[in-house]
C-alpha cells in the first residue's frame, strides 16, 4: 500500500521548488494534498505535475493565498477542511531570504525588511501551527517546518535576517515538538543547504544568475562537499521521512541536515592544505 494512503496533507510554499517536489511525492504516494502559493500560473504547474504522475483531481486542492495573512491561512485550513475532512500533516515550508527594497545587505538592510523576513519564515509558521493544532490532535499529526543550514552558529552577514528567522524557527520546533508530543503530534525539521530552487530568484537574481550560482557552486567541494547541487527531491525524501510515523515514530523535535555536507565544512577546509604545506 503507498505510504500516504488515507493521509491529508498540506505542504506551504508548493508553488515552486522543494514544496512542489514535496507534493507531487507526497500526492503520488496516496496523499490528498493542499497545494499553495500566491503565484496561481506556478501553483498550476505544481498541478500539473501532480496529475501527471496519475493522482486523480480530487486528491488535489488548489489555494491560491498569501501564507503571511490570516485570511490566506484560514483559507488553507478551511479549504482543507471542507474538502477533505482532516488534517494528518502540516508541512511549513512558504519561506524566503526576502531581498531589501533598496538592495542593502547586511546590518544596512531596513527594518521593513526584518519585519517581511521574520513575517513570512516564523510569524506564518506560528500562526499556522496553531490554527491546526486542534486539527492535528484529532488525527495525532505530524509538522515538518523547513529551516535552513543558515540557522546554525555560523555568520550569514549578508542576509542577517533570514537566518535569524530560521533560528527562532528551529526554537518554535523544539519547543513545540515537546509542548505538542502530550496531544500525539510529532514536530520536526529539515534544514537544507544548497538546493537548485526557485530561492535564488525570490532574492533578486536573475534567472540566468540564479543558474550560475547553482551550476558554480555545485563544483566547488569546500562548499558543497558532495560536489553537486541539492535537488528539491532531495529535500523532499527527507520530508516525507519525517512526515511517515511508521518510518520516524520516536523521532521528535529534530533537525534533519540535508546538505551535501556543506555545513560539516570551515572557512579553514576552503585552503588547499597539500599546497600550503609543500
Ligand atoms: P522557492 O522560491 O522555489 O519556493 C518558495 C515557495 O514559498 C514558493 O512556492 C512561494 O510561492 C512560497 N512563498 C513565498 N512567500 C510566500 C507568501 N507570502 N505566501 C505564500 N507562499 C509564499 O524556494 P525553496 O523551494 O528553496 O524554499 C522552500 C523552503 O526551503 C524555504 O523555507 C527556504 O527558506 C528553505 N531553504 C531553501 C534553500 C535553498 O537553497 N533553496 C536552502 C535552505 C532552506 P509564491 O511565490 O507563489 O507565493
Amino acid at each position: 500500500m503507498s505510504r500516504f494512503a488515507g493521509k491529508v496533507a498540506i505542504i506551504t510554499g508548493s508553488s515552486n521548488g522543494i514544496g512542489r517536489a514535496a507534493a507531487v511525492l507526497f500526492a503520488r504516494e496516496g496523499s490528498k494534498v493542499t497545494i499553495t502559493g500566491r503565484n496561481s500560473e506556478r501553483l498550476e504547474e505544481t498541478r500539473q505535475q501532480i496529475l501527471a504522475a496519475g493522482v486523480p483531481e480530487g486528491n488535489v486542492n488548489f489555494v491560491v493565498a498569501d501564507v503571511t495573512t490570516d485570511a490566506g491561512q484560514d483559507k488553507i485550513l478551511r479549504t482543507t477542511l471542507d474538502k477533505f475532512g482532516k488534517i494528518d500533516i502540516l508541512i511549513n515550508n512558504a519561506g524566503a531570504a526576502i531581498p531589501d527594497s533598496e538592495g542593502k545587505t547586511g546590518t544596512a538592510q531596513s527594518i521593513e525588511n526584518y519585519d517581511a523576513t521574520l513575517n513570512l519564515n516564523l510569524r506564518s509558521v506560528i500562526a499556522l501551527t496553531k490554527k491546526a493544532v486542534p486539527h492535528l490532535t484529532e488525527t495525532k499529526g505530524e509538522i515538518v517546518n523547513i529551516s535552513s543550514i543558515a540557522s546554525g552558529n555560523r555568520a550569514t552577514p549578508e542576509f542577517p535576517h533570514y537566518s535569524i528567522a530560521k533560528a527562532a524557527l528551529d526554537q518554535y520546533t523544539r519547543n513545540t515538538a515537546i509542548d505538542l508530543i502530550q496531544h500525539g503530534i510529532r514536530v520536526n525539521s529539515i534544514s537544507p543547504g544548497l538546493v537548485a530552487t526557485g530561492f535564488g530568484s525570490a532574492m533578486g537574481m536573475p534567472e540566468e544568475v540564479s543558474k550560475k550560482f547553482y551550476s558554480t557552486m555545485a563544483t566547488m567541494k569546500e562548499c558543497v562537499p558532495a560536489g553537486v547541487m541539492g535537488q528539491p527531491q532531495d529535500i523532499a525524501e527527507a520530508i516525507a521521512f519525517l512526515a511517515d510515523r511508521k518510518a520516524s515514530s520516536y523521532i521528535i523535535g529534530h533537525q534533519l541536515v540535508v546538505d551535501g555536507g556543506s555545513s560539516l565544512v570551515m572557512g579553514l577546509h576552503c585552503q588547499d592544505f597539500s599546497k600550503l604545506l609543500q
